[in-house]
């Protein structure tokens, strides 16, 4: 095998560069084990090049009226539908997805670009006519004083930065960029090193879209490179998507150096499944958010309580529906999973997978001795049965397709368990009962939640992001809170003597 694969370029002021830092990380295709890219992982240049561009641009484009900066959206997403299976076949080659899963990332990426095209609607102010009276500047007697206005505004805040996760390398960014330069923002991207082909074509085709130069760049690199985005003086905001252990590190740092910081992070998220719950849906949920994406999400459910008697139907159905999973290359047409991302990836859940068996859970489906290809990052479906809350495979994110059974006698012990998380991401209830979902809602913690949906994602429209150990912050990603991220507020009081 070569040890030379294509140099990915940065995107600095619409143009590509090769930079010139030697330190780089080899990409392989998950799939297959060959190498498809270099990455540069140390280019401190390029990213002061990448803010020195945005901060250039920052005042024009913040002055151009946000009905014109949502044009070029309009046309991105025009052009994005047209290259939706170039950019599905791109991430199943980096990411290993399957190509329904790429295409669906995509789609759910475009939801974002539809979100911040309402920008003219989603950032305007709010006025309060005669808050109050001054009489001392009345003209005439009849005219009573004169009236005082008040009005809030939203204003653009500056270059934002956004450092993205290997697991959704179109769609997380999309979760930040467009809102950003719609509210009239200029933006440097960091995406992840493990996999940015996509979004590195994802962002030539937002220059197709006509983005003046400056606007959007783009900046390879690991944590030096970060560090420097964090830390600069021109960056006002950072938008972060990955695990809790660096995302801690970058709120703390970003905070520290006088940015506005949302990180959404890690998780471990838990399907609570009660004795009446629709069986048929309670299974294609459960089964779904676990194995869905190789179990690479921040919404896959990877722990399960079943209450009372519901393991009784539930494990049968789930184990069978496993045993006949088909898994394989991401772009053959009957993959049902992928392979995991990278070696590393494929070594850390064998790992949880050995930790689970020997602390004691009863291995259900074994992924190390399922029927997959050879080569490239493969590991199975695992079911593990009995697991506790002292089991690292329930308290962990393991971030593999290892799915952790727990038994429970009532909802509210259900619950308690749940609450033992660190994380709080998303939690789901399967039930019949309106009461018990009631109770569930009332109860558990956690920032999203699902009632007899298998870990859905929210549409753009929604903030998305967890509690606890899942997110630090103030303002969530996407909705309401990510026009607030996106822009600071302005009040004017106004009298006309
Ligand atoms: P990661 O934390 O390893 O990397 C994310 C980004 O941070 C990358 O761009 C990486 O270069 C950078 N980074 C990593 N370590 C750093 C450090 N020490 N200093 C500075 N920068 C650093 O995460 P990942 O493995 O790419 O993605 C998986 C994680 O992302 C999982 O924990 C998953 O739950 C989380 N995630 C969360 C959400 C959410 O909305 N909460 C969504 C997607 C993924």
């Amino acid at each position: 095998m070569s040890d030379h694969a294509p140099v990915l370029p940065h995107i600095i002021a619409g143009q590509k560069h090769l930079g010139s830092k030697a330190a780089r990380r080899l990409n392989i295709n998950p799939g297959t084990g060959e190498r498809i890219s270099s990455v540069p992982l140390d280019d401190v240049e390029a990213a002061e090049k990448a803010v020195q561009a945005a901060s250039a641009a920052f005042p024009a484009w913040a002055r151009t009226p946000v009905g014109d900066r949502i044009q070029p959206l309009f046309r991105y997403k025009a052009i994005l539908e047209h290259h939706i299976d170039e950019l599905a076949e791109i991430i199943v080659e980096e990411h290993g997805k399957t190509t329904a899963e790429a295409i669906g990332s995509v789609r759910r990426g475009i939801d974002c670009i539809e979100h911040a095209c309402g920008a003219p609607i989603l950032m305007m102010g709010r006025t309060l006519p005669q808050i109050a009276v001054s009489s001392s500047f009345c003209r005439t007697q009849d005219e009573g004083g004169v009236g005082i206005d008040s009005s809030v505004d939203r204003l653009p805040i500056g270059v934002c930065v956004g450092i993205t996760p290997f697991n959704f390398p179109m769609m997380v960014p999309l979760w930040m960029w467009p809102m950003a330069v719609a509210c009239g923002n200029t933006f440097v991207l960091k995406p992840s090193e493990r996999d940015p082909m996509s979004t590195i074509r994802a962002i030539e085709l937002a220059h197709e879209a006509g983005f003046p130069e400056g606007v959007l760049n783009l900046v390879h690199g690991g944590p030096d490179v970060v560090n420097h985005l964090v830390k600069h003086d021109d960056v006002r905001a950072v938008s972060f998507v990955g695990s809790t252990g660096a995302g801690k590190y970058i709120y703390e740092t970003g905070c520290a150096h006088d940015k506005r910081v949302q990180c959404m992070c890690g998780a471990k998220n838990f399907s609570i499944i009660m004795p009446d719950a629709n069986r048929e849906a309670a299974i294609d949920g459960v089964f779904g958010s676990a194995f869905g994406n190789t179990g690479q999400r921040c919404l896959a459910g990877s722990v399960v309580v079943a209450v009372g008697d519901a393991a009784d139907w539930l494990i049968p159905g789930l184990v069978e529906r496993t045993k006949g999973m088909i898994v394989g290359r991401g772009c053959d047409k009957n993959t049902q999973m992928g392979p995991l991302q990278d070696d590393a990836a494929k070594d850390r859940v064998l790992n949880y997978i050995d930790a689970g068996v020997k602390a004691g859970a009863d291995i259900l489906v074994d992924g190390r001795e399922f029927s997959m290809p050879s080569a490239g990052c493969f590991v199975g479906p695992t079911i593990f049965d009995n697991c506790t809350s002292d089991m690292s495979i329930v308290s962990e994110e393991i971030f593999g397709p290892v799915l952790s059974i727990m038994r429970a006698s009532t909802l509210d012990a259900a619950v308690a368990e749940v609450n033992k998380s660190d994380y709080g991401n998303m939690s789901v209830i399967f039930t019949d009962s309106g009461n018990a979902a009631h109770r569930f809602e009332t109860t558990v913690q956690a920032g999203m939640l699902g009632i007899n949906v298998g870990v859905p994602a929210p549409m753009a429209a929604f903030p998305f992001a967890g509690w606890k150990k899942s997110f630090y912050g103030d303002l969530h990603t996407n909705g309401e809170d990510g026009v607030r991220f996106f822009t600071k507020s302005r009040v004017t009081v106004r009298r006309w003597i």
